[in-house]
Formats: C-alpha cells, sequence, structure tokens
C-alpha cells in the first residue's frame, strides 16, 4: 500500500509545495512547528531513511541543503533545524524546522493552526 506522501507524489493528495525535482519533494508539513516546518522526501518509496540507497541519500541531503537556504532567504529565523522522526509516515523524510530556540524543535509541542491560505502563502513565499 503506497504512503501519504506517495499519495502526494502521484498527485492523488494535495500538499502545498516548495520544491521538487524528478527524484525529490519537498512540501510544508500540515501540523508545523514553526512556520515554514518543511518535509523533503525522496519520491522513491522507502520506509526507513537509513535503508534509502546511498547515491539517493546523499542527494536527499543535497536536495534538503537546497530547499534550507530557500527558507532561511524568506522566514526570519536565527537557522533551519533538521530532524529525521519518522514514527507516524512509513516514507523517508526530513523535518527542516525554521527555528530561534531549542523549544522551537521540540515535537511534543503543541503544533501552531495555520489556514489553507496562510500554507499557501508561505509555500509560495519559499518557492519562488
Ligand atoms: P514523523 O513520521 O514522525 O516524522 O511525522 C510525520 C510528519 O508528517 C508530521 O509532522 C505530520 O504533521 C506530517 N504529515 C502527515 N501527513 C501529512 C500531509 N498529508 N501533508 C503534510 N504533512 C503531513
Amino acid at each position: 500500500m503506497s504512503t501519504i506522501f506517495s499519495k502526494i507524489i502521484e498527485g492523488t493528495l494535495p500538499a502545498h509545495k516548495v520544491a521538487e525535482d524528478e527524484n525529490y519533494l519537498a512540501f510544508l508539513d500540515i501540523n508545523p512547528l514553526a512556520k515554514g516546518h518543511t518535509l523533503v522526501i525522496p519520491k522513491k518509496e522507502t520506509d526507513y531513511i537509513f535503508d534509502v540507497e546511498d547515491q539517493e541519500y546523499i542527494g536527499l541531503w543535497k536536495f534538503a541543503k537546497m530547499v534550507a537556504k530557500k527558507i532561511e532567504a524568506q522566514i526570519p529565523c536565527e537557522r533551519i533545524g533538521v530532524a529525521v522522526v519518522g514514527l507516524e509516515v512509513a516514507h523517508a523524510h526530513i523535518h527542516l524546522i525554521p527555528i530561534n530556540e531549542v523549544e522551537d524543535i521540540n515535537f511534543a509541542r503543541p503544533k501552531l493552526n495555520l489556514t489553507q491560505d496562510e500554507l499557501a502563502l508561505i509555500a509560495k513565499k519559499i518557492s519562488d
């Protein structure tokens, strides 16, 4: 069965995309810890990030670096925090989160409640 993220890649589930190429996709987390919280995924479905084949794994992090630069250019923050969790969605992904202090990347914190319009606006700013 394909993951939620594969459905986003296929286009059967909507997402606020911020960057895409042949092998990778970046889109806003639907329950963000901060404005600009982005997920970066390989298009090829693999559950555990450390099972991703070497070349694709390196490409994923290079793509994430490019996306992080785009986020930090648009979202005021000290820097972009990085996390890999993967307990909820079984499709390898990197969280990129604009942070000012360590608490901003605490996944136990309540998530922001952003409207679809707000998410669309943030995605547009980052992707432009
Ligand atoms: P984890 O697998 O623990 O790294 O968490 C998965 C992340 O994916 C969570 O932060 C969710 O808010 C996010 N998420 C789940 N479904 C969607 C979706 N349809 N679009 C965007 N983000 C999602």
